[in-house]
């Protein structure tokens, strides 16, 4: 083949790259000799050095060939070759590679832009349908982790003016902890570059601390751009989780699935007993609990496990009479009460709600952090206890929940009575 042809066919295949590895792939192929392309980096001292070589010279030492590769007298990047290559074909091939090069580190710059705002949004979005920290920091973390992929995350927050560990559950760098509390509102990187203290700040509070560290090179401005804004957008989430989990102690509902919240059920419950004593009337309850749940949130993620607590619920309202009465006794845990009810009318709803939520579908395609499940579904146990008209107001819950307890131990997805 001649050189021309030669030529030709390497400008095609140059064409189609979408890497720089396959560029040095086919470099590599091309010149039969080995081939490291790196982008131009101000803030890389190992390649900000070849600045120098925005004139377009070639340096050749004893073993390698430095090649610039310039657009518009911009260095962009660099070609390191082993030492013989064609220097005449490599003159004809530099502005090829250069404007291949910068064609694909721009893609990669914007496509890192998009998920950088995906990521952003996420974090604000978190806040939509969680209030509570400790399930708004793991899954901010995770956002965080996916994000800043070659960054070992930390979320530290500030308890009694000592920054706390919240996320991941351990850190074992002794450094991070130490310095981590030295922090002002200023962001800060260590020595070599590779770890930075990011301030949560939120209504000029500092709340605590976002810590990335480096398992490569130094932190690039970029990321710490990125990180500055992340960081940013995390202490303005947990902040409104703050606020927000306040006021919703003082409402009325539970904000993720509309039942009665577990302070307003205790008013009920309250209400119910001391109702069905005095007008001697029956009184059931119903407590349920999801089975398996925590694998839910394992294996689609915490959002997915919402979706599906919001929508357990749901269905569960659509089986109740407008005065049955539903709360959230805790995390996934639901109370029913049913005024004017007896025992065998009791078991009859229950296994009708039982029978309800093992045969929905719940879609999770939306929130499904961790794979491409789309549809679940899941089942719940349930405890039925009578009210007696000589117990407490606390046993009508002590004695359902024991009689769920034996639900879960007899296996599951089914209604026991106590
Ligand atoms: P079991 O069948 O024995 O009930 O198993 P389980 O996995 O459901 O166990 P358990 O009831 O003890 O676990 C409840 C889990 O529910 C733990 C917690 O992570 C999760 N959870 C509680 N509240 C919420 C919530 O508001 N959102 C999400 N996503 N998960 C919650
Ligand atoms: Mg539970
Ligand atoms: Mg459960």
């Amino acid at each position: 083949m001649s050189d021309n042809n030669k030529l030709t066919i390497l400008f095609k295949s140059l064409n189609e790259c979408s890497t720089i590895e396959s560029i040095e792939a086919i470099l590599g192929d091309f010149f039969k000799k080995n081939i490291k392309i790196t982008i131009y980096d101000k803030n890389n001292t190992e390649i900000s050095k070849y600045n120098s070589l925005s004139n377009g010279e070639i340096i050749t030492d004893n073993q390698t060939v430095t090649i610039p590769l310039i657009i518009k007298d911009r260095l962009i990047g660099i070609i390191c070759a082993e030492q013989g290559i064609d220097l005449e074909k490599t003159e004809l091939i530099a502005p090829v590679a250069a404007l291949k090069l910068d064609h694909i580190s721009l893609s990669e710059r914007i496509q890192t832009n998009i998920e950088f705002h995906n990521a952003m949004k996420n974090i604000a979005k978190i806040i939509e349908t969680q209030y509570e920290l400790s399930y708004i920091i793991p899954i901010i973390g995770e956002v965080l982790d996916t994000l800043i992929s070659n960054h070992l995350i930390y979320l530290f927050l500030k308890h009694k003016s000592k920054n706390e560990l919240v996320y991941p559950k351990s850190c074992l760098d002794k450094n991070i902890l130490d310095n981590v509390n030295k922090i002002s509102n200023e962001h800060m990187l260590n020595e070599d570059k590779k770890t930075g203290y990011f301030p949560l700040i939120s209504e000029n509070r500092t709340i605590g601390c976002l810590v990335a560290k480096s398992t490569e090179g130094e932190i690039s401005a970029q990321e710490i751009y990125y990180l500055q804004q992340l960081a940013k957008q995390t202490a303005t989430t947990i902040t409104r989780a703050n606020v927000y989990s306040d006021i919703l102690k003082h409402a009325t509902l539970d904000a993720l699935t509309g039942f009665y919240n577990r302070r307003q059920l205790d008013e009920r419950i309250k209400q119910e007993t001391a109702e069905a004593k005095r007008n001697h009337t029956p009184l059931c309850a119903i407590m349920t609990d999801i089975d398996f749940f925590k694998k839910v949130n394992d294996t689609y993620g915490h959002a997915a496990g919402d979706v599906v607590l919001k929508n357990v619920a749901k269905i569960m309202r659509s089986q109740l009479r407008e005065y049955d009465i539903a709360g959230r006794y805790g995390g996934e845990e639901f109370v029913i009460l049913l005024p004017y009810t007896k025992p065998d009318e009791a078991l009859i709803v229950a296994e009708r709600l039982r029978q309800a939520v093992e045969n929905k579908s719940i879609d999770i395609e939306k929130v499904n952090t961790k794979n491409n499940t789309k549809n679940i579904s899941v089942t719940i146990s349930l405890g039925v206890h009578e009210y007696k008209h000589t117990d407490k107001a606390e046993d009508l819950l002590l004695n359902a929940d024991k009689a769920l307890y034996k639900a879960k131990e007899t296996g599951r997805n089914r209604v026991v009575t106590a």
